[in-house]
Order: structure tokens, then C-alpha cells, then sequence
């Protein structure tokens, strides 16, 4: 027997391996997901002119504590459009929170006219991926950002119900570094796997739940030119 044929049931044989593996975890995950428990929430602005709910199984849902100045800054720049720049929903070290869900998962049953549209101004060098960034026009809150062409969408913990919240799967923590500090204990790092599989699980429901992505965005941050953070220009 030659070298080449020999290498070839070896190779056979890890390949069936690994997809016995694959197709084992992905039944698996499918029956841990049925027995899941459905957790509805209602989603409210703050000042109430947009209603609606989330429906979603703990095994479709992902809690992020997300310290980033990036959310800090456009919490702050939404405010700011009500004139209430300091009036932000950041919480003690300096995190915002959010649940991912699978777009399929938000029904507006009112007040969808006051849902706008944000986007963080990028560098030419950095790419063409968007936030959209969904907030409530009316009282100057962000609700949900999400990417139009993904199935995921992230809601703000802050207008949906508290008691709904801590049933949902997490949560977890993301750029700790940029926070003010950590509670004691602080929260476990992201678990890349599910999240990444939930993403591919969620694509079929791209087009789903109530975004508008040919709304006209207000734009924010820095523009290509890396000039001053529109929040400060509108500071009065
Ligand atoms: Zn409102
Ligand atoms: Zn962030």
C-alpha cells in the first residue's frame, strides 16, 4: 500500500469524528432549547409612548453587562437630543446592560413612529459594518441596537422588566478594562461558543421584528476627519 492511500482511512475516520461530534451537539442543544422556559417581558420607553414585549426562551436569550466607552458616549448622546446630557442609564461602574435575543423575539404594539434611528460615524479604514442603534424618539432612551443584514437584536435591560431580566440566560461581562471598576465578585467572561452558534441559529430571522433601516439616522461620534464628538458640539 502506498503512502497516499494509507493516510486516507486515517483521514476518513477523523473526519467522520468530528462530524458525529458537530451533529451530536447540535441535537443536543436543539432538545436542551425545547425544554427551555419561554420568558415574556414587556418593552416600555420611559415615558411610555412605545409598548410592546419580548417573547423569548432562556436558550435564545445572551446578558451582556457591556463596560465599553463606546456605550457610555452614545447613552450620553441620546440624552443630550432631550437636553438631559447627564441623565444617562449607566450604572455604577460605568456599564450598560443589555439582553441579545433573536430579532423574531420584539413585538412594538405601539408607538412604533417614535422608534428612530442612530449611527456612530466611522473611519473610512474601519470597515462598513453599522450599528443600527434604535432609539425612543419621544423621551431620548436607547432601546435596541442591532445590524440589518444579522438576526440578533439587543435590547436595553433598563426598559424591559427587572424580574423577567434575571431569568434570561447570564449575565456576562465585556470590556471590563474600560469600566470604573468591578462588583466583588465580578461576572464571567462571554462564552464565545453558544453565542456564535446562536448567531448563525438566528440568520433566518434577519428581517424580522420592527426596525427600519431606511429611517434617516441621526449620526454620532467621530466623523473620517477624526473631528470633535457631535455630543460636545450640542452641548450647551
Ligand atoms: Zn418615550
Ligand atoms: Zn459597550
Amino acid at each position: 500500500m502506498s503512502e497516499a492511500t494509507s493516510s486516507t482511512p486515517t483521514l476518513t475516520t477523523a473526519l467522520t469524528a468530528v462530524a458525529t461530534t458537530a451533529s451530536v451537539a447540535i441535537v443536543l442543544r436543539a432538545i436542551k432549547r425545547r425544554f427551555s422556559p419561554t420568558i415574556t417581558s414587556t418593552l416600555q420607553c420611559k415615558c411610555g409612548k412605545i409598548r410592546g414585549h419580548v417573547r423569548a426562551k432562556y436558550e435564545d436569550s445572551f446578558r451582556i453587562h457591556c463596560y465599553c466607552q463606546d456605550c457610555r458616549d452614545y447613552a450620553n448622546f441620546i440624552a443630550s437630543l432631550g437636553g438631559n446630557k447627564d441623565e444617562t442609564i449607566g450604572k455604577e461602574f460605568g456599564d450598560n446592560r443589555v439582553v441579545q435575543f433573536c430579532k423574531n423575539a420584539i413585538t412594538i404594539e405601539q408607538g412604533q413612529e417614535h422608534l428612530k434611528l442612530a449611527i456612530k460615524k466611522k473611519k473610512k479604514s474601519k470597515g462598513k459594518i453599522y450599528i443600527h442603534q434604535f432609539y425612543a424618539g419621544c423621551c431620548h432612551v436607547p432601546l435596541m441596537n442591532t445590524v440589518d443584514f444579522l438576526g440578533f437584536v439587543g435590547v436595553f435591560c433598563d426598559f424591559l422588566d427587572q424580574t423577567a431580566v434575571e431569568q434570561w440566560d447570564g449575565p456576562c461581562r465585556m470590556f471590563q478594562s474600560e469600566g470604573f471598576g468591578q462588583p466583588n465578585p465580578p461576572f464571567p467572561n462571554p462564552t464565545w461558543a453558544p453565542f456564535i452558534w446562536k448567531m448563525i441559529r438566528y440568520m433566518p430571522w434577519r428581517k424580522s421584528g420592527p426596525f427600519d433601516y431606511d429611517l434617516t439616522p441621526v449620526y454620532w461620534g467621530e466623523d473620517s476627519n477624526g473631528e470633535k464628538k457631535e455630543e460636545k458640539k450640542k452641548d450647551k
